[in-house]
């Protein structure tokens, strides 16, 4: 964590951000938070960050007294303060101390800036392994701060030398604990529609394939598949080489998936250099 962050309205020293241990953040899990990227000292896609941080505020009934001009203001200051070259921003909004314990109230807002480290080259050249596993997340397209499921089950992804899981159910597939889920089939790439958070990363991925059937996907097409990939804002996209015991393709990262990670670097340079 970065020695500055934004709370109480205010720039100040990261140690000092408190909130209140009754706060529905802490005893029920409930908030929404948002994360993007710096690259060259610009926040990369910000616009897109922020409607989709607006968009979860309003549809979990958490009010957020800030306009896009001013948090635009904050986020310049918080980089620049904490010299924000590469790295990451998180915006918290928790779901405040309720009368009752349980409804919605007035949260508190946090902006943190933080070091970023991406994945081991290594797994975008050799590809990762993901478990696929029967679930679905809750109220998955909103970006909630609930992610106990997933940090509870990691310890098993750990044991069994995977990256990650899969999310099915009824044998269609989701996404990923914190990415998004691509196949590429005969040249087609494709990308489930629903039960899903709608990636930041996964929308410009889209854009840059600029054909991408955005549709329901089973499991079994993603044993089958030529590629796969998962896309987030902290792994841009990793390759996806198993899934479970089974190979993917070649079992080696294949040419669509390294061709969109290879654009998407490039227009990263463009927007920020
Ligand atoms: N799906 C889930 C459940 C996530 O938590 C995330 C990111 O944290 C994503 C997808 C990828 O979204 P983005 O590309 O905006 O980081």
């Amino acid at each position: 964590m970065k020695p500055f962050c934004f709370a109480d309205g205010q720039i100040i020293s990261t140690e000092k951000a408190s909130i209140h241990p009754m706060d529905l953040g802490l005893i029920r899990g409930y908030g929404i938070f948002d994360f993007f990227r710096t690259v060259n000292f610009k926040a990369l896609f910000l616009d897109s960050y922020l409607d989709r941080f607006f968009a979860s505020a309003e549809k979990t009934f958490l009010p957020l007294d800030y306009s896009r001009a001013e948090l635009k203001t904050v986020i310049q200051d918080l980089i620049e303060k904490n010299h924000l070259k590469e790295g990451g921003i998180r915006m918290v909004l928790s779901g405040g101390v309720s009368p009752n314990h349980f409804s919605p109230a007035k949260g508190k807002l946090f902006i943190f800036a933080e070091s970023l480290i991406f994945p081991a080259q290594e797994k975008y050249e050799k590809g990762i392994k993901l478990l696929s596993l029967e679930y679905v997340r809750p109220i998955a397209e909103i970006k909630t701060t609930n992610y106990a499921f997933p940090v509870w089950d990691s310890m098993r992804w750990k044991d069994a030398g995977a990256e990650d899981v899969l999310y099915h159910m009824n044998g269609i597939i989701s996404e990923s604990s914190r990415s998004n889920f691509f196949i590429v089939k005969d040249g087609v790439i494709s990308t489930p529609d629903v039960h899903v958070l709608m990636g930041i990363t996964r929308k410009h991925i889209i854009e840059l394939a600029g054909d991408v059937q955005i549709r329901p996907i089973s499991m079994q097409e993603a044993l089958n598949a030529d590629e796969a990939f998962i896309t987030s804002t902290t792994k841009v996209l990793l390759p996806v080489t198993q899934i479970d015991d089974h190979e993917i393709g070649t079992g080696r990262p294949g040419p669509v998936s390294l061709d969109l990670l290879a654009k998407f670097r490039e227009l990263e340079k463009e927007l920020c250099y």
